[in-house]
């Protein structure tokens, strides 16, 4: 059963096949993964390509995410096809090849924003924000998961970004929505009433005024949103093209001919209804922010870097391509911020920073102590550890933070990999190896690993 107001208003709305869209979401979502191509390119055996993703792949079944290592190991997210079109929208607007700044302003649980930091490498920062705190941190988990080191993770409320002036050459904003594209989900009908739609298209409107003054002039600011409601799409668009005088981006997307082109009022959107392509319903527009006179954008210094220290020598050891401008220490922890030192503090007088790129390792006088984010990193050199494979149920067990007994390797710190890729890290220390798997992350599920678990095949 559809909300009757839904309905009504659905069946009125131009571009819609109401029956054919209401026929579709009453059937099971599709379910799809994007790969982590820096980590692993093995795609699923025999499963379709998402058609606007190099990297996503639709799966017949849905598999057991949480008992399967490589999850946890960030070779791959379970994202949903349709948003996936980010990817083409990004390679579209031909970014420029270095120092890009790029705002996921709503992030959380991050898979947009894995899929820009993949899409970013190694040309820029991602800043990775998530007003819930307790997203954030979900948030922290999938960025360092998939360990590019290219982003910092954020917890603000959108008015926070309004004082750095034209910092950022594209925002993404993925905006809180009621949610109408994801109606074969139950719990999210019962959930939606015109009024909260309503609700909704307001607290968008708040969202993009605040954070609009952050996109540097030609720069371009990318909404979207999981709804089929103009208020929530295309009418918001228009009122912020008009607001600011910005222009309504098309793009060129004719190998996708079931995505509908919504033309309103000199704006210019996409939308993906379910029964027509395979996915979830998904809008996005794009607009261009003017080249105006006399704006002061934000200024930060780079200073002079200073000689070698213990840490950077150690540092150095550890990471490839040790950036020495990125490098920080607050008292005995090492970072490898994901941007310049003198950035990262002028970022930190106006955000919450939860996490400012990858957190290495603790350094005492007499301890040493490698740190799970540098595990998981892709800036990690393979010659930095002892690593040791583990099979299927020894790596359940390390990430459920049981005890482990490996033999023939020595008592050291030992990476820990599973289908050669890391898991995280441990001490071994001849009788047991003491597990450094965060508490917080750990598999709480009480399935066996030996039970018949459905798990993706690999090609
Ligand atoms: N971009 C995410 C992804 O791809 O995984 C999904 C984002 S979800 C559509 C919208 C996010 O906006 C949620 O994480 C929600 O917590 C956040 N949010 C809720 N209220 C907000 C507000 N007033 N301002 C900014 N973000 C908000």
């Amino acid at each position: 059963m559809y909300p009757p107001e839904f309905v009504k208003r659905i069946f009125k709305q131009e571009y819609i096949d109401a029956d054919g869209l209401m026929q579709a979401m009453n059937l099971p979502a599709p379910v799809s993964i994007r790969l982590n191509r820096n980590k692993w390119n093995r795609p699923p055996a025999g499963e379709d390509s998402v058609p606007w993703s190099e990297s996503g792949y639709y799966l017949e079944k849905r598999p057991s995410f949480t008992m399967d290592p490589l999850f946890h190991s960030g070779c791959y997210y379970p994202q949903e096809a349709s948003s996936m079109i980010i990817e083409e929208v990004y390679k579209q607007l031909k970014p420029k090849n270095e120092g890009i700044r790029i705002l996921d302003l709503c992030a959380a649980p991050g898979g947009k924003s894995t899929h820009l930091s993949s899409l970013l490498g190694k040309h820029g920062v991602l800043i990775s924000n998530e007003v819930i705190r307790s997203r954030a941190s979900v948030l922290a988990e999938n960025v360092t998961k998939w360990g590019l080191g290219n982003a910092i993770v954020t917890n603000n409320d959108p008015s926070s970004f309004t004082e750095l002036k034209e910092y950022f050459d594209f925002i993404l904003v993925d905006a809180p929505c009621s949610g109408e594209g994801m109606f074969s989900d139950p719990a999210v009908r019962n959930e939606w009433s015109a009024d909260n739609a309503s609700l909704s298209a307001q607290r968008q409107k708040r969202i993009l005024s605040d954070v609009w003054p952050a996109l540097k002039e030609g720069g371009c600011l990318i909404y979207c949103t999981c709804t089929f409601n103009p208020a929530e799409n295309e009418e918001n668009i228009k009122w912020l093209a008009e607001k600011t005088g910005s222009e309504s981006l098309t793009f060129d997307l004719p190998a996708y001919a079931d995505i509908q082109v919504i033309k309103h009022e000199g704006i210019t959107g996409y939308a993906f209804y379910p029964g027509r392509i395979r996915g979830e319903g998904f809008f996005c527009s794009v607009l261009k922010k003017p080249h105006r006179d006399n704006v002061q954008g934000s200024h930060f210094v780079n200073k002079i870097y200073n000689p070698l220290t213990t840490f950077e020598i150690k540092t150095a050891e550890m990471i490839a391509d040790c950036n020495k401008e990125n490098l920080f220490r607050s008292d005995d922890t090492v970072y490898s911020l994901a941007l310049p030192v003198e950035e990262y503090f002028f970022l930190k007088k106006s955000l919450r920073i939860l996490k400012g790129g990858t957190t290495l390792f603790k350094s005492r006088k007499d301890s040493f102590t490698p740190l799970h984010d540098l595990a998981l990193s892709l800036l990690l050199r393979k010659d930095a550890f002892y690593s040791s494979e583990l099979d299927y149920s020894q790596s359940v067990k390390f990430l459920r933070r049981d005890t482990i007994v490996l033999k023939s390797v020595p008592e050291d710190w030992i990476i820990l990999t599973y289908m050669g890729i890391n898991l995280g890290i441990g001490k071994n220390i001849g009788s047991r190896m003491n597990n450094y798997y965060p508490v917080e992350w750990r598999i709480r599920m009480s399935e066996s690993p030996s039970k018949d678990i459905n798990l993706i095949e690999w090609v």
